[in-house]
């Protein structure tokens, strides 16, 4: 478990990468500057859940929502200003419901997540992560199990990054980000985070030179995919944000007939 001051250091490091590479990048530009500006409201929705006095999270969203939802302007006011249009447009219409608007979309994509419920998902996941370091356990969820969803909560893999690890360097030097509570869990090297897939021959990785650090990894028995940050190859990586970033490779991947086991926050 991290500390707090390690977790605010966390968010801004994933800020400073995303606007690092928007500045760099051409085709990704729009999806990353959004990207900043939705990891800022996430970080802010983060900073006040942790710091108000005399509560911690119970785990049970009901029972939390009171004071979760006090907080969901700052997530849709972002959204409005700096969305894309549709996204903007739904958050535009949310606001004035007042912050109860989304209530039962929190209850239902807690209960059962979905990748393309972007509200609930950009929301939940500052939420989640306090549960998990302040020591809470997430209730009324039914989590898939096994090695391939996330061990606190059950989520799905957002994606996968390599790095080197002193220590058991044989299998540990992969792992997964939980697309839910952004936890990171071990996970085997050469196996399919959907399926479970572990012939090699059924396992493709493709690369592309424009991204050096960054891969596909896709499965020929199940058809989805997942993107793999080589952190050994380029330290400062951030894996949520450069997952973003190399937006072209689900492009190509999409078109190759594969899925994605979990979208991203910009929808990719
Ligand atoms: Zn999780
Ligand atoms: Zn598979």
């Amino acid at each position: 478990m991290k500390n707090a001051s390690d977790m605010s250091d966390w968010w801004d490091t994933q800020i400073g990468r995303a606007d690092k590479l928007a500045m760099q990048s051409s085709g990704s530009r729009e999806l990353l500057a959004f990207y900043s500006q939705l990891l800022r409201a996430q970080k802010q929705v983060y900073e006040l859940i942790r710091s108000r006095q005399g509560w911690l999270p119970s785990g049970d969203i009901e029972q939390d929502l009171p004071v979760l939802r006090e907080q969901l302007p700052v997530l849709l006011n972002t959204v409005e200003a700096h969305g894309p249009e549709a996204l903007a447009i739904a958050a535009r219409e949310l606001l004035p419901a007042g912050a109860a608007s989304l209530d039962e979309d929190l209850i239902n994509y807690w209960r059962s997540p979905s990748d393309i419920e972007f509200f609930p998902k950009a929301f939940l996941q500052p939420y989640a992560r306090w549960l998990l370091e302040s020591g809470a356990k997430p209730l009324g969820r039914e989590p898939a199990g096994g090695e391939r969803s996330c061990p606190f909560c059950g989520g799905k893999p957002q994606v996968s990054f390599l790095q080197s690890k002193e220590s058991n360097a044989e299998s540990g030097n992969r792992d997964l980000i939980c697309a839910t509570c952004l936890s990171t869990w071990e996970f085997r090297r050469v196996v399919c985070a959907n399926c479970g897939e572990e012939r090699p021959a059924k396992l493709g990785y493709f690369h592309s030179p424009e991204f050096d650090h960054v891969r596909i990894e896709a499965c020929d028995s199940c058809k989805h995919y997942i993107k793999g940050v080589d952190l050994t190859r380029l330290g400062f990586a951030a894996p949520l944000v450069d997952e973003v970033y190399s937006a072209p490779l689900d492009l190509w991947a999409r078109e190759h007939g594969y899925t994605k086991i979990e979208l991203n926050l910009v929808g990719l």
